[in-house]
């Protein structure tokens, strides 16, 4: 039996479960941070009570996709390089001029930005994208892990749940030359990242202590850097081990007839008969696909992870959400480059871009029932669905909603917030989904625990002060 004061119960204005806010309800959590129950105000036996007067609090959100250290170029992509046409490639290789310097104190650091602002945003867990593995000059790190452990470290450090998906990336595509500049993510061999991959789990386990803050996730790149036989084990180990794998799929048409040309298929295709594809399989982006494609995806019961801020910053595409979630693929979301850290915005944009697309409204939403009331914030909570409990799904984060069982991760906004405010408490998330100002996120708690208070985060001056020394140290004074 568990003690009143080993409990603690928050009480907001409005809490957000099952699909609503309900009023006057109490989120009751075990020291460790596990929700209990939910119950009415007047049911509180006791214990600590941590009131959050003005505040409706809504589950943590999930960001399926991130490469943490690409918050170091932000703003320094947006001009025209003068060769020609600027598209994702030549994006690409200012990139690298970024990813091919990075020591482990600067992706700590970096990472630490990214984290930070993840967390203000709201943000409770990230899956990120690992595949900075080798030291600048290409050599093994004495800890071929370390750089993965400082992305570990820095989410810690922040509060974030992360899941590391550590990428396997063997070359640079078929019948393509080795790039010198990505000489920092390969490992030519499966065996030799399944050996890491293997090692980064039981370091990680260790560390753990069951506090589910940190896990190891798989991450063949695409169908470009890993060839197929190397996939197969990689998804056999993934499969044997029951573990989240992710990978790049249809971002770029070039890569897509780069892999007819060596497969005589598309990357979907050439998964979906090799049986690599799995429910918990999640392709990133799946802008360029077909009928055929999407289809092939739903009967696998596979996820795909929508980027949308970064899918429009690089004129990626639009992801045909429609199509995919009326063919049952589950879809999650992630800010992947980090352009713009707001997963409420990246939510938005799959609906906007359909919008712009078809020059109609309400594209995602369900058809129309005869209660206004749910129907007001229905499309709204399909939205926010994608950004929790999708997410959670895809990266197997404990969170993603607030019932028992699960972590207590919620953010708090201030529901007098001047983006919000005047709502109706059936119109709130809606009102919320579509306008909030990342500002009006006032507290955040992972595992019952406050991470960001009155908008602020307790380290965030000195991590704010080190990456403004990072990038000075990357870019100099300009
Ligand atoms: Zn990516």
């Amino acid at each position: 039996m568990i003690r009143d004061d080993e409990q603690i119960a928050f009480l907001p204005d409005l809490l957000y479960t099952g699909g609503r806010f309900e009023r006057g309800l109490a989120l009751v959590c075990a020291q460790g941070g596990r929700i209990l129950r939910l119950v009415r105000e007047k049911e509180i036996a006791g214990g600590n009570i941590v009131r959050l007067k003005g505040r409706a609090i809504l589950p943590g959100l999930v960001n399926a996709h991130s490469h943490a250290f690409q918050r170091v170029i932000r703003g320094r992509t947006e001009y025209r390089t003068g060769h020609g046409s600027d598209t994702f490639w030549t994006w690409r290789e200012m990139m690298y001029s970024a990813a091919t310097r990075l020591t482990p104190d600067d992706i700590y650091d970096a990472s630490r930005m990214a984290f930070l602002e993840m967390a203000l945003a709201g943000i409770t867990a990230v899956g990120e994208f690992h595949y900075i593995h080798r030291t600048p000059e290409g050599a093994v790190y004495d800890d071929p892990n370390l750089m993965a452990k400082e992305v570990v470290r820095a989410a810690r450090d922040v509060g974030l749940r992360v899941a590391l998906l550590r990428v396997a990336y063997a070359r640079s595509g078929y019948r393509v030359e080795p790039n010198q500049r990505q000489a920092r993510f390969i490992e030519a061999e499966p065996e030799t990242y399944l050996r890491h991959v293997e090692d980064l789990r039981s370091d990680l386990a260790r560390m753990e202590d069951g506090q589910e803050a940190a896990w190891v996730g798989l991450a063949p790149h695409s169908v470009r850097a890993v060839p197929l036989g190397y996939l197969r084990e990689v998804i056999r180990y993934g499969a044997d081990r029951q573990m989240p794998t992710h990978m790049h799929i249809a971002e770029q048409p070039a890569e897509i007839a780069a892999c007819i040309e060596e497969h005589k298929q598309t990357p979907v295709h050439l998964l979906a008969s090799e049986g690599l594809l799995s429910q918990r399989f999640t392709g990133v982006h799946g802008i360029h696909v077909t009928p055929e494609e999407i289809d092939a995806l739903a009967r696998a019961r596979a996820i795909v992870c929508a980027c949308p801020t970064t899918e429009r910053n690089l004129g990626d595409g639009i992801i045909p959400a429609e199509a995919l979630m009326s063919a049952g693929v589950r879809l999650a979301l992630g800010t992947d480059s980090h352009t713009q850290i707001d997963l409420l915005e990246d939510a938005r944009e799959l609906e906007y871009h359909l919008r712009l697309q078809r020059l109609e409204r309400n594209v995602l939403a369900p058809e129309a029932t005869a209660s206004s009331e749910t129907n007001s914030s229905a499309l709204a909570a399909r939205l926010f669905d994608l950004a929790t409990r999708i997410g959670a799904q895809s990266i197997h984060a404990p969170g993603g909603e607030l019932e028992p069982g699960r972590p207590a991760d919620f953010f708090a906004v201030d529901v007098d917030d001047p983006s919000i405010a005047g709502a109706s408490r059936a119109d709130l998330l809606a009102c919320i989904l579509f306008s909030l100002a990342r500002t009006a996120v006032r507290e955040v708690f992972i595992g019952g625990r406050a991470v960001v208070e009155e908008g602020r985060h307790r380290a965030q001056a000195e991590i704010v002060e080190n990456f403004a020394a990072l990038q000075h140290k990357l870019w100099g004074k300009r």
